[in-house]
């Protein structure tokens, strides 16, 4: 539960950021009457949406296990990570939009100096937001920490992008940079946008987690262990449920083999982090009927 504080806190600190950063964008754009400033202001403010989504699946992912949820709800968090995709999705969509109109009707971008500081600071602080949040989300295995660091880092390919055009222009450059650039950072969001999807649908869907070499090799190091199969592992990183069938001398009695089993539990938890559940299920041993 620890673990879900600290996301929080992170979350919280960023929302701060990012509102801060909206704020000044938009009340500046406003004055300068800057019609792309205030829709980049616009645009941080929706950066703000992800870290509230953060927040409600963080809330939703705390709640300790219930009648209805017997398995916890860590889920929610790597659930809540698929709207911050979505967001990447409809990110590209815009600039691609832009890039297209932009195409049609080649003009010179007007930077002043002082939007250029604008978008300067708005890229160190987009910057440290990216290092900071992902460096903690993988700290933390937080799967929303992760997914929305990656969108603050499509964020700052798009500024870097501005930049590199400003710059291009500046120096000569034909103006139809402008929209290639906008293309090829599209491209990377999306793929950014996929990960994520990717990197949910693989908990969500209970991909294999852990190397079923790795799980047997501990379980046959196991004494009284004679073999095992049907194994089995599932879910976040930082709460894997294991399951297995092991096969013990058909002498053994339920408790001796009870506590085979319980050790196998142990030292499964004990060798492998993340591990929170182990369920084993013990057959006496039978030669001709190993199912490995
Ligand atoms: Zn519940
Ligand atoms: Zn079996």
């Amino acid at each position: 539960m620890n673990s879900f504080k600290k996301v929080k806190q992170v979350l919280m600190l960023i929302l701060i950021l990012n509102v801060m950063v909206a704020l000044a964008k938009l009340l500046y754009g406003m004055y300068i009457k800057s019609a792309s400033m205030v829709a980049d202001g616009y645009h941080s403010l929706s950066d703000s949406s992800g870290n509230i989504v953060g927040l409600v699946g963080i809330y939703l992912a705390s709640k300790p296990e219930d009648e209805e949820h017997p398995y916890g709800h860590k889920k929610f968090e790597t659930f809540s990570s698929i709207f911050i995709s979505i967001m990447l999705f409809v990110v590209s969509y815009n600039v691609l939009k832009e890039a297209y109109s932009r195409f049609l009707n080649l003009v010179v971008p007007k930077i002043t100096l002082d939007s250029f500081i604008i978008m300067i600071v708005t890229l160190l602080v987009n910057t440290f937001v990216f290092t900071y949040e992902y460096r903690q989300g993988v700290k933390l295995k937080s799967d929303i920490l992760v997914s929305d660091s990656l969108h603050t880092k499509s964020d700052i390919y798009v500024s870097v992008s501005v930049l590199i055009t400003l710059i291009a222009l500046k120096v000569g450059i034909p103006t139809y940079i402008d929209p290639i650039m906008s293309v090829v950072i599209s491209i990377f969001i999306i793929k950014a946008g996929i990960e994520i999807i990717k990197h949910s649908s693989d908990i969500l869907c209970d991909r294999v987690v852990v190397d079923s070499k790795k799980i047997h090799d501990i379980a046959v190091s196991v004494k009284g262990v004679l073999s095992c199969h049907q194994i089995r592992s599932r879910g976040r990183e930082d709460d894997i449920n294991i399951d297995l069938h092991i096969m013990v001398d058909p002498s053994e009695n339920i408790i001796d083999a009870h506590d085979i089993a319980s050790q196998l539990e142990e030292r499964l938890k004990k060798e492998i982090p993340g591990v929170t559940e182990v369920i084993v299920h013990i057959e006496p041993y039978n030669k001709n009927e190993i199912e490995e």
